[in-house]
């Protein structure tokens, strides 16, 4: 579904990327892990171009989006993603952040995209909640509804930028529930996290970053029983 060519992203001087190529399947659900600064986050947004490859392609479904001719736009739709900070629009309400963007897409009409916030917000147990406003949920409710937002646009992938690292500890679990749903819903993920329980059950595969490199990756079970490189295995021993 997603394949990354020989990627490389530099800021100015600083190589934050270092020649990358991975490939991502159909239904995987694909977690990044590693130290701060190691490019997680630049990686994920070098994935729908939100961040501009200084070198290498990157191909998703089939077109070559670091192709300048391609319409960009048209392909971030097919792919959601979240954020820490949840990123929702404060001044409108639960269901008008929903629907704002299938609507004026036209990717729907407006009582579909609201029959299809409800449903959504059934499945996340917000329902009762789609005429407040941001301010007024938890940080555990806006990142679901961060969630809610991004599947409104039907996406062919997830990517999730440490989606629970802003929470309180006890509104972790009510968003790694629902992404754990839409992981056995078949959808595919990018998942960049801390939370090791995470990776290890829900992950398909695990990719160690460090220092603009994927550094060495596995399934779950074999990499965090047998980390093979001493980077990781330091990295592991201060986060498990
Ligand atoms: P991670 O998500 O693994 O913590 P990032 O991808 O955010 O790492 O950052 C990797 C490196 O790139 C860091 O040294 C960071 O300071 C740098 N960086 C990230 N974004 C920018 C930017 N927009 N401008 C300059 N440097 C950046
Ligand atoms: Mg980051």
């Amino acid at each position: 579904m997603i394949s990354v060519k020989h990627l490389s992203k530099a800021f100015g001087k600083h190589l934050v990327l270092d020649d990358i190529s991975e490939t991502i399947h159909e239904g995987e659900k694909v977690v990044i892990i590693g130290p701060s600064g190691s490019g997680k986050s630049t990686f994920l947004r070098c994935l729908n171009l939100l961040e501009t490859p200084t070198k290498g392609t990157i191909t998703f479904d089939g077109t070559d989006i670091t192709d300048p001719k391609t319409n960009i736009d048209a392909v971030r739709r097919q792919m959601g993603m979240v954020f820490q900070h949840f990123n929702l629009f404060p001044n409108m309400t639960i269901r008008k952040n929903i629907t704002l963007a299938p609507v004026r897409t036209g990717l729907m009409s407006q009582a579909e995209a609201d029959e299809t916030a409800l449903k959504l917000l059934d499945r996340v147990g917000l329902r009762d909640r789609a005429d407040a406003y941001p301010a007024q949920l938890s940080g555990g409710q806006k990142q679901r509804i961060a969630i809610v937002r991004a599947l409104a646009m039907k996406p062919k992938v997830m990517l999730f930028d440490e989606p629970t690292s802003a929470l309180d500890p006890e509104m972790v679990g009510e968003v790694l529930e629902v992404m754990k749903q839409l992981a056995d819903e078949g959808m595919t993920m990018v998942v960049v996290t801390h939370e090791m329980g995470f990776a290890r059950e829900v992950g398909t595969r695990v990719l160690f970053m460090d220092g603009g490199h994927i550094l060495e990756q596995n399934e779950p079970h074999a990499f965090f029983a047998n980390p093979k490189e001493e980077r990781t295995r330091e990295f592991l021993s201060k986060v498990l």
